[in-house]
């Protein structure tokens, strides 16, 4: 697991895995965990990590329900997550479905976890909306398309964008819910990235604003090339066409159809 500080009170945690993104804001005496790393030894590792780096933990947020970013609470056991409305109405409306999917990756991964998942109750956020840390406040953006929840959160006193699954430098769109709804975000976020002096993918680590801005221009592209019926390999961004990618690609094709 790598920390990176993009600024004094921001911290990015990359996971071995996926290079899932958990962003770690602090405001005055307090810090939140926005998303989570994957492997049961960087989340063990989280909380001496905060303490080491100064700051309180005061709770958690996720960016949006899908399962890789919601295991702050295997780190805090007892921290309070805040989710996006549409998230909790995600989380309400299939229940345990996130613990199933971690079961499956942790026994395909021969993995062992010291204790459950519990998401039992999370605090929805209204989302366009505010979150206070400390003296601070988080600006949350409805960030839909990718899934069919989720936020951005910006802290404007950092320049830093954490924006979930969208504008990630490794991993092309995957609009699980809607094209549409995916292109819309990322119109929410252009300004947004315009201004940053980070952007953090949730897969991908801390890019600079420039960089964000060239992935978001490539993202529309293809999401439009896709939405036109354009299907080759070839409408894939450069440097996101390996297997892996290709594979995302045909599971959008295949979505599409
Ligand atoms: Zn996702």
């Amino acid at each position: 697991m790598r920390a990176i500080g993009v600024h004094e009170d921001v911290i990015v945690v990359e996971s071995r895995i996926w290079r899932t993104a958990a962003t770690i804001v602090r405001g005055g005496e307090e810090a939140f965990v926005i998303d989570s790393p994957v492997l049961p030894d960087e989340l063990e590792l989280l909380p001496a990590l905060l303490q080491q780096a100064g700051f309180h933990f005061s709770g958690l947020l996720a960016t949006h329900g899908d399962w890789d970013h919601l295991l702050g609470r295997l780190a805090f056991p007892g921290g309070a997550l805040g989710v996006a409305e549409t998230t909790a109405a995600r989380l309400r409306a299939h229940p345990g479905e996130t613990q199933r999917q971690l079961r499956d990756f942790d026994e395909r991964h021969y993995l062992q976890r010291p204790a459950p998942l519990r998401l039992g109750s999370v605090e929805a956020l209204p989302v366009p909306g505010y979150c206070e840390v400390g003296p601070r406040e988080l600006e949350l953006h409805p960030a839909d398309g990718h899934t069919v929840d989720g936020m951005a959160v910006w802290a404007p006193w950092a320049g830093v964008l954490v924006c979930g699954d969208y504008l990630s430098p490794l991993e092309i769109p995957t609009p699980e819910a809607s094209i549409d709804a995916y292109l819309a975000t990322l119109g929410r976020l252009e300004p947004l990235v315009a201004a940053a002096a980070h952007v953090i993918a949730g897969h991908g680590g801390p890019v600079d604003s420039p960089t964000a801005m060239r992935v978001l221009v490539e993202d529309r592209d293809y999401l439009e090339a896709l939405a036109r019926g354009r299907t080759a390999a070839t409408a894939l961004p450069a440097g996101r066409r390996d297997g892996e990618q290709r594979r995302l690609h045909a599971a959008n094709l295949e979505r599409l159809r």
